[in-house]
């Protein structure tokens, strides 16, 4: 992923401290270059979902931009930013990088990424470009 996007998703993390943030994003050649905020269709401390317009368009929008979708990210305002037990109940993408943001400042790793498959999660390196 490219550097900028790393301080980018903390900043928006950070912008939110009491509900989950989250969004897509996106890029080309197995490189995410670019972040798509999504509206949170309930706002919560504990959990995000993007309402289903929302997604539309934001799929809609990488397919005129021709950007792969390649991940997925939301924030953990309280707590570990590990998969929580609805993050990994609710991955409906097994090809795409669950990206979990920690606003928190004594966090040790504000910015994480997972694979999540079959009730099943693994970390992912995170090379920044
Ligand atoms: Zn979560």
């Amino acid at each position: 992923m490219l550097h900028a996007l790393w301080s980018q998703l903390i900043a928006e993390a950070s912008a939110t401290p009491d509900v989950e943030c989250c969004g897509l994003l996106a890029g080309r050649d197995g490189v995410i270059s670019a972040l798509l905020p999504a509206r949170q269709g309930a706002p919560r401390a504990s959990t995000y979902e993007i309402v289903p317009a929302e997604l539309f368009s934001l799929f809609r929008r990488m397919r005129d931009e021709r950007l792969e979708h390649l991940g997925i990210y939301h924030s953990h305002p309280r707590g570990d930013n590990s998969p929580s037990e609805s993050d990994v109940a609710l991955a409906y993408y097994p090809d795409a990088a669950y990206f979990i943001i920690s606003p928190r400042p004594d966090a040790p790793r504000p910015v994480r990424a997972f694979r999540i498959a079959d009730g099943r999660w693994s970390e992912l390196a995170i090379d920044l470009l």
